[in-house]
């Protein structure tokens, strides 16, 4: 039998704002100490009140904005109920009725994936399971973003025997009442692949726009999976619209499974393809999926039962009576659109537009955002009066060097590196002393490598390093005439018709002359002093 997966995510970001979402402590995912940012608010003491962080607001109504949603005039808070250590007020704000944005969708691939909604809530507190240190030292659980944490307190280290109180778990509330976005998808994807793609282009968005860091190994974005199997004959025949009851409800296909915990894309990837196989086993040996939630266990890459799956009127949502309805205006929105930056697929569509770079080059400028903007800075250094051909051929050569020599001198750093050196008008200087054929490559390398560590600017470098090219034909002569005479084996190849002795030849006096003259010019004065020699 064939089955198709069908796959939706639930995704949580961590925004990026100065304070938390509903009192003024300052929301910073790089404090140390535990329960530094912490207030009456955000801990749940009983009469405390909250108030909206209107910068929250902006950045989901943002992010709405970039990914295709409709934006509402009127939306409001829910309460949504539950208990759990790590949220004090026994409560969270989320929104539930009204959300932010609906009916958005983000193009991957080629392929629209729509985006149900955008909703805004607040982030819980972390656990801090101790006596994990004592019981397994390598506990999977640990390595949550957004789970247990395990940590040692100063009076003991690990690998001492178990203290008295080791049982208990410590809880830190810095996290508690960070403003937290969660986007839901409609359940479009239908492959690992594609989930994973989705999950990644939408983090590149989410950076473009700052909303968020969206690190996923420190928990700042969240990915979570829903996933199930469909027969793919009644794919075929039914549309694409009953198709998500038919396996909602209908019990006898794959019921949908949650799977949480992914810290990574890579454990978005492996968790659906997991998960592919142990439904596909469980349907064809004729039993049923259970609706439930999973964990996912990176070590042993494969996915765990935690709990059945809870429903909504488990929470007993209902609006926060503490804060009013929230009415967005449309100036509200319109001065969001004005300050809206370029977003990945424009900067895609313009990059081929503009440079006419490949599609490789174009993915390298907006995967690296700060390569990009450093690619253009150069690019508009370039005469402004020269000819197309010659501006297109700077413009590749800008490219080539940019992707191959110089992100390979940096070995992972970025321009955008306080100790980056090279400003955009001496990078473009070598360039076009490149394209002149006023420096070979091999020279080309060495000046990148000098300008890399002092800041200096090419034409100084090679006057101070003797680097410039030979343009004196006589010198050149020279050093012809002396490979002539020491290479009397390839001269014997040569006039023999072997080709690569001429390349060997060339290569001596390449040698001989440092990198510094024109391979060019070495092949022309090699190839006249051979056929006269003859
Ligand atoms: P629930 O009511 O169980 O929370 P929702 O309809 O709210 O389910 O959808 C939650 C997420 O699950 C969404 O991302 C949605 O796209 C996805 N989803 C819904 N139905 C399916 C399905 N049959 N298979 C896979 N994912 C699904
Ligand atoms: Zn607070
Ligand atoms: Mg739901």
């Amino acid at each position: 039998m064939n089955y198709q997966p069908t796959i939706g995510l639930e995704i949580h970001v961590e925004l990026k704002t100065k304070s938390k979402m509903f009192c003024s402590c300052s929301n910073d995912p790089d404090e140390r100490g535990p329960n530094i940012n912490v207030c009456p608010v955000c801990m749940g003491h009983p009469g405390t009140l909250p108030v909206i962080n209107k910068e929250a607001v902006r950045k989901v109504i943002k992010t709405g904005l970039a990914l295709n949603c409709h934006i509402f005039e009127r939306s409001n808070f829910d309460r949504k109920n539950y208990f759990y250590p790590d949220l004090p007020k026994g409560y969270q704000i989320s929104q539930f009725y009204a959300p932010f944005c609906k009916e958005g969708f983000l193009e991957v691939d080629s392929k629209k994936k729509r985006i149900r909604e955008i909703h805004l809530e607040e982030d819980t507190g972390r656990l801090m399971h101790l006596f994990e240190l004592f019981e397994s030292e390598d506990s999977s659980e640990s390595e949550r973003p957004d789970g247990p944490q395990t940590f040692v307190p100063r009076t003991q280290s690990r690998g001492s025997r178990r203290p008295e109180g080791a049982d208990y778990s410590l809880v830190d509330f810095n996290r508690a009442g960070v403003p937290l976005m969660e986007l839901v998808t409609e359940p479009d994807l239908n492959s690992a692949k594609e989930a994973k793609n989705f999950a990644e282009e939408l983090r590149l968005v989410l950076r473009y726009l700052a909303v968020s860091d969206a690190d996923m190994e420190k928990g700042q974005m969240r990915v979570e999976v829903n996933i199930s199997l469909t027969e793919s004959r009644l794919r075929d025949e039914g549309g694409k619209e009953d198709l998500s009851s038919l396996t909602n409800q209908d019990k006898t296909l794959g019921a949908k499974v949650e799977i949480k915990n992914l810290n990574s894309f890579r454990a978005v990837e492996k968790a659906i393809e997991f998960e592919i196989e142990r439904q596909r086993e469980i349907l064809e040996s004729g039993k049923k999926v259970l609706l439930e939630t999973r964990g996912w266990n990176n070590v042993k890459s494969e996915t765990f039962s935690q709990r059945e799956k809870e429903e909504a009127h488990d929470y007993r949502y209902f609006p926060e009576p503490d804060l009013p309805e929230i009415l967005i205006s449309p100036d509200f929105v319109q001065n969001i659109k004005a300050d809206m930056p370029e977003l990945p697929r424009q900067k895609r569509e313009r990059f081929e537009r503009e440079y006419g770079l490949n599609e490789k080059e174009i993915e390298i400028f907006v995967q690296n955002k700060s390569l990009g903007e450093y690619f253009e800075k150069i690019v508009s250094e370039f005469e402004p009066g020269i000819s197309v051909d010659n501006l297109k051929k700077l413009i590749k050569l800008s490219s080539n060097y940019l992707i191959t020599d110089l992100q390979g001198l940096l070995e992972g750093g970025l321009v955008s590196d306080t100790g980056f050196l090279i400003i955009p008008e001496n990078f473009a200087e070598l360039i076009a002393l490149i394209a002149k054929e006023k420096v070979s490559s091999n020279i080309a390398k060495i000046i990148l490598e000098e300008m890399l560590r002092t800041g200096a600017d090419p034409s100084h470098i090679i006057e101070e390093r003797g680097l410039a090219q030979i343009t004196d034909t006589s010198e050149i002569e020279e050093i012809v005439r002396e490979v002539i005479l020491k290479n009397p084996k390839a001269i014997e190849d040569y006039k023999k018709g072997k080709a690569n002795a001429l390349q060997f030849l060339i290569g001596q006096a390449m040698q001989m002359a440092k990198g510094r003259a024109n391979p060019e010019v070495v092949n022309r004065i090699l190839q006249k002093n051979l056929t006269e020699n003859k």
